[in-house]
């Protein structure tokens, strides 16, 4: 199908990016089980080496089954382009590779998902960059952090562990002042809940390995490109606007305008870095986006009914919750996120660490899992886990506190999960 924008999202998760297979027909897509593409003939080889012609060399670079996907996230984001890797985790290194160099940073939000920050504070130190972390609802420390070296700001939509959402367009413009573009990870909202594009994203990155997914069965990841920046209008991005010596001197803005950064990704950042998605995992995600929105719809009004339920109850301290009208985010998602808060928050359990352990032992329906975003309820306590490797001032920062639990809210029977947590709070508290 062409995707005209008259086509809504219900229709879009099914279709966008697939037509019936060109060689049987076959409606569903295919699983291109191959590594390999026969060439027409060598002029077909050059033409495609040298990035003239479009096609299928070898599936470290590019996959039929893929590509699909590739094309359907990026619709769904309103991206001109995107590309999939093995996981959410390459789609960040992905995304900073054709921006960063030795002595750059990236300016990112305290409250990110656990690995990012381990991921950003310490291993991209390894090829000579570096995270500043600030406080994302201050803009004036964003704006202090920004330095000649900084090469983007980085935040989630709705922030992991949860009940904090971020107000991407006064983000968008600060960045947008200093020339640098704004990657956003919107893993927790997934583009049913939030668009970043629509409010100023220059890129947008998920670990579809979650909701996009949706049913716990594969990682993967994905770097949608807006195709709205400019890279040649300073010299911050020389991999993009000059000639790239690692593609014997091509120059990316130049010849794909738009599709600068995408070509780039798979041209340059799939060939040598090697984070590939394979077919299998497009497979699976294909199968789960097409039931994404009504999927997201159930997540969110369970997620509500829970954390509502979950506040009024003495055995809670508290519920962070964007979707709670006690939250301090609480007009903020009204405005930019009206489809809701998603379906990821915390709870402090009284009693603190030790009850928090019981909960999580004492729960039947909800799994002690390290996932999020799939159909069933997950629960963690993120300071003995995920967050682990934290110190405790990053802990807090991140709302991962000892008496801290986190909830990804599934797709199951509100009730069933009210009177699971019911009973598990009772053993908890005894
Ligand atoms: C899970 C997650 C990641 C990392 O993705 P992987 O697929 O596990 O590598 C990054 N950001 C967020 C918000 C996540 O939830």
């Amino acid at each position: 199908m062409s995707d005209g924008p008259t086509y809504g999202f219900d229709t879009l998760q099914i279709h966008a990016g697939a037509r019936p297979d060109p060689a049987t027909g076959a409606r569903q897509t295919p699983i291109y089980q191959t590594t390999a593409y026969v060439f027409r003939d060598a002029e077909h080889a050059a033409a495609l080496f040298n990035l003239q012609e479009v096609g299928y060399i070898y599936s470290r670079l590019t996959n039929p089954t893929v590509a699909v996907l590739q094309e359907r996230v990026a619709t769904l984001e309103g991206g001109v382009g995107a590309v999939c890797c093995s996981s959410g985790h390459a789609a960040q290194i992905m995304a900073l590779f054709p921006l960063m160099g030795p002595g750059c940073n990236v300016v990112a939000s305290t409250r990110l998902y656990g690995g990012t920050v381990t991921q950003f504070s310490q291993t991209i130190k390894r090829f000579g960059w570096e995270a500043k972390f600030v406080d994302t609802d201050d803009l004036d420390a964003v704006k202090a952090a920004i330095d000649e070296n900084t090469r983007a700001v980085f935040c989630e939509s709705i922030a992991n562990p949860g009940g904090y959402v971020t107000d991407i367009r006064s983000l968008a413009d600060v960045a947008d002042d200093a020339g640098i573009p704004l990657i956003v990870d919107n893993t927790s909202a997934t583009p049913y809940l939030c668009r970043p594009i629509e409010h100023g994203a220059t890129l947008v990155v998920h670990s579809t390995t979650k909701y996009l997914t949706g049913n716990g069965t594969v990682t993967g990841g994905c770097i949608v490109d807006s195709g709205k920046f400019d890279w040649s209008a300073n010299d911050k991005f020389p991999s993009l606007s000059e000639p790239e010596t690692a593609y014997h001197g091509l120059k990316f803005h130049e010849t794909f305008g738009p599709l600068a950064f995408t070509f780039h990704g798979i041209a340059i950042g799939l060939r040598d870095l090697g984070m590939t998605m394979n077919p299998q995992a497009a497979h699976y995600t294909l199968m789960g986006i097409e039931t994404l929105s009504l999927r997201m719809e159930r997540h969110v009004e369970n997620a509500q009914k829970i954390a509502a339920w979950l506040e009024a109850d003495d055995r809670v301290d508290y519920v962070t919750y964007a979707g709670l009208p006690s939250s301090p985010y609480h007009d903020r998602v009204k405005k930019n996120y009206p489809k809701g808060a998603g379906a990821l928050f915390t709870f402090a359990v009284k009693g603190g660490y030790d009850s928090c352990v019981k909960l999580v032992n004492a729960l039947e329906i909800f799994s002690h899992v390290a996932n999020l975003g799939d159909a069933r309820s997950l629960i963690i306590h993120s300071a003995s886990t995920t967050h682990r490797q934290l110190s405790p001032e990053q802990q807090e920062a991140a709302g991962a506190g000892p008496n801290v639990v986190r909830v990804s809210i599934g797709i199951e029977d509100a009730d069933d999960l009210i009177a699971d947590l019911d009973q598990a709070l009772s053993k908890a508290s005894a």
